[in-house]
């Protein structure tokens, strides 16, 4: 199949702080040490003692480390060289062959850069931890409806239903972000035992934004121009086959041949259906894609265990 022509791009601009390794992704302040995805030594002292939300990050983080881990292994996008703009460096990629795996672009010593107007405001040469960060954003653009689509099952397993969780309730919500490149997005929404919200976002990467978990009265002054839809967990996965279909995307059996892409020119995968068939389609696919989901988080999850024996045996 020829490669999709449909292309995308994203702007170094507008990642700026999701790159840097340095920064604690619960308060944003710069760390000492360059720990992707890590806590700064004063949150993490605090969290101690306010046990719910220790034990909220305790149960995201691992969910998040699966996430860009099934991005990564799943990905079909094909990205092209950098490039300059009066942005500065953008990064543009198409959609990719459908079957095929693509790389990620290796930026390891290369400088990035960011403008206004044509006018050089930084510049960054990337090194490890900061590419491991550049590659989170990267896979994640475009997901946020995937990941509310197929992380549904997990936040349900691994908060909900977990016994030490303090997690009573899991939203899906949709709403016209505050940022210049994205007309909407998706986040879920948690509440705590005691009541409290926070938003915890799967994609918040491809906008710039670092955090994973975030107040939710902070994120709604910060991060939402206006609220478009609140729905309970597991809606979208039960809503979004046709659309999912209508994008050639299909979940296969591990190991994480799942297809994300383009579908072929008059490809009609539900023509001449009843709506009756197209309903109960909808839910075969809905409950398809949870199991699947379940059994991904299973092999991954089994693949840490055996790389922490692996390095303990050394
Ligand atoms: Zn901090």
């Amino acid at each position: 199949m020829a490669d999709s022509t449909t292309k995308s791009s994203i702007s170094a601009l507008y990642i700026q702080i999701a790159l840097n390794p340095n920064s604690c992704i619960n308060c944003t302040n710069f760390t000492t040490k360059a720990d992707p995805n890590t806590l700064c030594a004063q949150c993490a002292t605090s969290l101690k003692s306010d046990s719910l939300l220790f034990s909220l990050y305790r149960a995201v983080l691992p969910l998040y480390a699966f996430w860009i881990a099934f991005l990564r292994r799943t990905s079909r996008r094909k990205w092209e060289d950098d490039t300059l703009d009066k942005f500065g460096t953008i990064f543009r990629f198409h959609l990719g062959t459908p079957g095929v795996q693509a790389q990620l672009p290796e930026m390891l010593g290369r400088e990035i850069e960011w403008r206004i107007e044509g006018v050089v405001k930084g510049q960054k040469t990337l090194d490890g931890p900061a590419q491991q960060m550049f590659e989170q954003v990267l896979l994640t653009v475009l997901q946020c409806d995937n990941a509310i689509m197929l992380m549904a099952e997990l936040l349900l397993v691994h908060l909900v239903n977990a016994p030490n969780v303090p997690v009573i309730k899991v939203e899906e919500l949709l709403f016209k972000p505050k940022h210049n490149m994205c007309p909407q997005h998706w986040t879920f929404r948690v509440t705590l035992s005691d009541q409290r919200q926070f938003a915890v976002n799967f994609t918040d990467r491809q906008l710039g934004w670092l955090p994973i978990v975030v107040p939710w009265k902070n994120y709604l002054i910060e991060r939402v121009d206006k609220l478009y839809e609140v729905h309970q967990l597991g809606d979208w996965r039960k809503k979004c086959r046709r659309e999912y279909l209508k994008r050639w995307q299909r979940i296969q059996a591990p190991p994480f041949d799942m297809v994300l892409e383009e579908p072929p020119a008059g490809w009609k995968p539900d023509e001449g259906l009843e709506e009756k068939e197209l309903e109960n389609a909808n839910l075969a696919f809905s409950y398809r894609c949870a199991e699947k989901m379940r059994e991904y988080y299973g092999a991954w999850e089994a693949e840490v265990e055996a790389e922490v024996r692996r390095r303990r045996g050394r």
